[in-house]
């Protein structure tokens, strides 16, 4: 409790400290050989502990609130970024950043969105927005409320560590989402469990016949590359092509 506590505390001072950076993983077409994307992950300097991972600091920012500060400005330093490139000569297709429930849920998101887009003279279809299934599912209705509002405005949603939640299939359906993000857990053993082959498989063809985009995280070898694309997978991120940097 107590080093949470500190954590929180730290927190509050890091966004005005400039201690949280972003780190890009690019998104690769096996079909095409291109970089579509990359999708930018939150990481905190910490003046004395280090690099502080997302997966320990991001649900001390969800508990505090600082999600929403945290989360307009990893938005923001995206778009500015997925500019400076595209004025560099490198426009990336896609940008894809990570949105917590707390952060999708405000009344505001639409607003501030918008306003970064402008700021950061960003097309709307460049950002997509990964969310997680288990969000989706708890919040269904209202979720897809705020996803035809966000389809209004051009933006793109992934959902990610598909195939961990509890999708009802007839939502699904409904929503307009652009891509589904195949969970690492099960890329990860596909190649010794015949169970995760199998809902990879599963969820490879499900996406394909929504007329989904279906992109496959955590691929590490040359062997998930192949199983993956010998199911019909084109679109891959995993430290077999880049990590995050
Ligand atoms: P995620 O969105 O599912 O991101 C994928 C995670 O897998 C990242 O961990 C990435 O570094 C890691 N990864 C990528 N390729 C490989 C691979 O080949 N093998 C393995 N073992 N891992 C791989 P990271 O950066 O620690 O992020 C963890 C989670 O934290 C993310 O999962 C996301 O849910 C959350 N997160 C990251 N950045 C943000 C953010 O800006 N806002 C919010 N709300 N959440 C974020
Ligand atoms: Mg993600
Ligand atoms: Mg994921």
């Amino acid at each position: 409790v107590a080093d949470r506590l500190s954590l929180a505390a730290d927190l509050h001072r890091a966004l005005e400290r400039n201690e949280l950076v972003l780190h890009y993983q690019p998104q690769v077409n096996t079909q095409t050989g291109r970089i579509i994307g990359a999708e930018a992950l939150v990481r905190w300097q910490h003046p004395t502990r280090g690099l502080v991972p997302p997966g320990v600091f991001i649900p001390v920012a969800e508990e505090t609130g600082l999600i929403q500060p945290i989360g307009a400005w990893v938005i923001e330093t995206a778009c500015a970024q997925a500019r400076e490139w595209a004025k560099a000569g490198i426009p990336l297709p896609t940008i894809s950043v990570n949105v917590s429930v707390r952060q999708f849920m405000r009344k505001d998101l639409i607003d501030t969105l918008v306003k970064i887009l402008r700021h950061t003279q960003i097309d709307a279809q460049t950002l997509e927005l990964e969310v997680t299934e288990s969000l989706i599912m708890k919040n269904a209705e209202e979720f897809v409320s705020t996803l035809k509002k966000l389809k209004d405005v051009g933006i793109k949603i992934a959902i990610d560590d598909f195939g961990t939640g509890y999708s009802s299939l007839s939502y699904l359906k409904r929503m307009p989402v652009d891509r589904l993000k195949v969970d690492q857990s099960f890329v990860r053993d596909i190649n010794k469990d015949p169970e995760s082959a199998t809902i990879v498989e599963a969820i490879i063809n499900l996406g394909h016949s929504l007329k989904l985009g279906v992109i496959a995280e955590g691929v590490e070898t040359a062997q998930q590359l192949a199983f993956l694309r010998h199911r019909g997978c084109e679109e891959f991120q995993g430290y077999h092509f880049s990590r995050p940097v």
